[in-house]
């Protein structure tokens, strides 16, 4: 009952920003993410490749990768594949790029992935208890854009007002805020994973 009422909103969620966004939108606070074009990957595939125009470095590819993986774990019938620019139709392409977009670190949309390149100190540690006090949570982040390229939308709009009390913030990955400066989470919360296999159903 819970989780047909939860995939309902979820619905309904995707639908409203669908219908009312404009084709982006910047979130309030002093840094954030992005998104648009917000949808369900229609072909069931998180097929990415690593952008060779504005590259990623290594240590954030691999975090990139292990974000990936925290998706994975989800369970759902959603297939996570790395491929090659010329492999690339459908799939998203994760870039490292300078962009003004208001406060905004990184945004996702269905076919991007985008970090920002310059304006942002990202700490790319691959453990959150080596992550500085002062720097943005590369692994975080990703986390994050990737729940919005495979159409989650965030957790303070979809289950009501978990992002906005302290400490559960640090538990939920799509939080609006959850990888700004330090540590951000980087597991998905049980009912984020749910949302992912109600979006893609085994
Ligand atoms: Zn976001």
């Amino acid at each position: 009952m819970y989780i047909c009422k939860l995939n309902n909103f979820i619905k309904f969620a995707l639908f409203f920003i669908a219908l009312m966004a404009p084709s982006s939108f910047v979130e309030s606070g002093s840094a954030g993410q992005l998104t648009d074009e917000l949808d369900k990957r229609s072909d069931g595939k998180m097929h990415y490749y690593f952008s060779t125009k504005y590259p990623l470095s290594k240590n954030k590819k691999n975090r990139f990768r292990e974000a990936i993986g925290r998706w994975k774990a989800a369970d759902s019938a959603l297939i996570f594949k790395e491929v090659g620019a010329n492999e690339a139709d459908g799939a998203v392409h994760v870039q490292y790029k300078a962009f003004s977009k208001g406060n905004a670190i990184a945004y996702a949309s269905k076919y991007r992935i985008v970090f920002d390149a310059t304006g942002v100190k990202w700490d790319t540690s691959k453990n959150a208890s080596d992550i500085s006090l002062t720097r943005a949570d590369f692994k975080a982040t990703a986390v994050h854009e990737i729940g919005h390229a495979i159409g989650l939308d965030h957790t303070n709009k979809t289950y009501g007002e978990k992002c906005t009390r302290l400490p559960a913030t640090k538990n939920w990955v799509m939080c609006p805020a959850t990888s700004l400066i330090g540590a951000g989470s980087r597991h998905p919360s049980s009912s984020e994973k749910q949302a992912v296999r109600s979006l893609y159903p085994n």
